[in-house]
C-alpha cells in the first residue's frame, strides 16, 4: 500500500459576526458597519453569524429585535449562521464569571458612582470616564462567584495593552489608566438574575462562536484592549483580528444622533427610500465611488476593497439626505 504524502492542514474557516444592538432601528452609521462585515467576509468566503446584543440594553421595545434583522435582509445582506440572541444563551456567560472568580480575577463591588469618583483622581485627557482606582479594591478578593448585587469587576493590571488592528494599526491602551477595573457582571434588580456587561457577553460570545475576525466602528477601539485582557484572563485563544472603521458623523463632526435627524434605516425605508440608494450612499463613503449612485449590495460587495476606506470618518449632509429621498427612476 502506498503512503499518501502528508498534507497540509486545513486552514480553519476564518468567521466574522453581525452584532446589531438592538436599541432602535439601524441608523446610517450602523448600516454602513454591517455592509463592510458582510462586504469583506463574503469576497473572503468567511463564516457570517447573527449575533443579535440584547443584553446590556435595558429598553428593548418589542419588535425592534425583528426590526432589525428585517432591515439588515432589506439592505441585501446575509449570513450562514443565527440569528442567534445574545440573552437566550445565559450559561457560558455564568462560566465565565465562575472561571475569573476561581482564580481571583472579580470581586463584588457596591460603591456609587459619587464614592468612585471621590477617590479617583480629575480624568486622564480623552479619557471617557474617570478610572477606578486600584486603591478602591476590597482586601479580600473571593473566590467564588455569586451574583451579588449591585456589579462585579475585573482586575486590570497596570501597563499597556496593544494589539494590531487589521484596519487601524499598532494599538496601544494602558486599560488601568483609562477606565481601571471596568464591570463586568451586574445585577441592577435583585430579584433578578444578573447579567454580563458587554464587554464580557462579546468575549464569551466571539470565543465560542469561532469569530477570528471582529469588525465594527472605531468607537470600540479601546474595547478592544479590555477584551483582550478578558481573552487572557479567561485563557481563550486565539484571539481574533480586529477591524476598527471611522464611524460616519454629522455635519457638525458629532456621531451620528437624533439632532441630525432621523437618519433610521426604517424611517428612510417607510418614506420610500431604496436599499440602492442607501448602499450607494454607503458606497461612496467608503470610498467606491466618487459620489453617491444606487448600488445593489451585490455591487457593493464586488467593488468593495478595505483599504479604499479612507481613515477619517465619513460625514452625513443634509444633501445626503436629500439624495436619499430622490425618487428612482425605473
Ligand atoms: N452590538 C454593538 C453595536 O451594535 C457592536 C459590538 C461589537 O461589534 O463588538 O454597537
Amino acid at each position: 500500500m502506498t503512503v499518501p504524502p502528508p498534507q497540509p492542514p486545513l486552514e480553519p474557516r476564518r468567521c466574522t459576526r453581525l452584532a446589531p444592538s438592538p436599541t432602535g432601528a439601524l441608523h446610517l452609521g450602523n448600516a454602513r458597519t454591517f455592509l463592510c462585515t458582510w462586504a469583506l467576509a463574503r469576497q473572503r468566503a468567511w463564516h457570517i453569524v447573527l449575533r443579535v446584543e440584547d443584553l446590556d440594553t435595558p429598553r428593548i421595545k418589542p419588535g425592534v429585535i425583528d426590526l432589525t434583522i428585517d432591515l439588515l435582509a432589506w439592505l441585501g445582506l446575509d449570513w450562514d449562521q443565527g440569528p442567534i440572541i445574545q440573552s437566550h444563551e445565559p450559561a457560558p456567560h455564568l462560566a465565565a464569571m465562575h472561571t475569573l472568580a476561581a482564580q481571583g480575577l472579580v470581586y463584588p463591588c457596591d460603591l456609587s458612582r459619587a464614592q468612585i469618583e471621590q477617590a479617583a483622581s480629575a480624568p486622564q485627557e480623552g479619557a471617557h470616564d474617570i478610572a477606578f482606582p486600584a486603591s478602591l479594591r476590597p482586601t479580600t478578593i473571593p473566590r467564588r462567584f455569586d451574583d451579588a448585587p449591585p456589579s462585579w469587576r475585573l482586575i486590570v493590571p497596570p501597563g499597556p495593552t496593544t494589539f494590531t488592528d487589521a484596519f487601524a494599526g499598532p494599538q496601544s491602551f494602558d486599560i488601568s489608566a483609562i477606565v481601571g477595573d471596568f464591570v463586568v457582571w451586574t445585577r441592577r434588580d435583585p430579584t433578578k438574575p444578573g447579567q454580563p456587561a458587554y464587554q464580557l457577553a462579546v468575549v464569551v460570545d466571539d470565543a465560542r462562536q469561532g469569530i477570528t475576525d471582529v469588525i465594527r466602528g472605531d468607537d470600540l477601539l479601546d474595547s478592544a484592549a479590555r477584551q483582550l485582557l478578558l481573552y487572557r484572563a479567561l485563557g481563550l485563544a486565539p484571539e481574533p483580528n480586529y477591524w476598527h472603521l471611522p464611524l460616519v458623523l454629522g455635519p457638525d463632526g458629532k456621531r451620528l444622533a437624533k439632532r441630525h435627524g432621523d437618519t433610521r434605516l426604517d424611517t428612510y425605508r417607510a418614506q420610500g427610500v431604496s436599499p440602492q440608494r442607501v448602499v450607494g450612499l454607503l458606497a461612496s463613503y467608503c470610498g467606491l465611488i466618487p459620489s453617491p449612485r444606487p448600488m445593489t449590495a451585490s455591487e457593493f460587495r464586488d467593488r468593495f476593497q478595505i483599504t479604499m476606506i479612507p481613515h477619517v470618518p465619513a460625514r452625513f449632509t443634509q444633501e445626503h439626505h436629500h439624495w436619499l429621498l430622490k425618487k428612482d427612476v425605473s
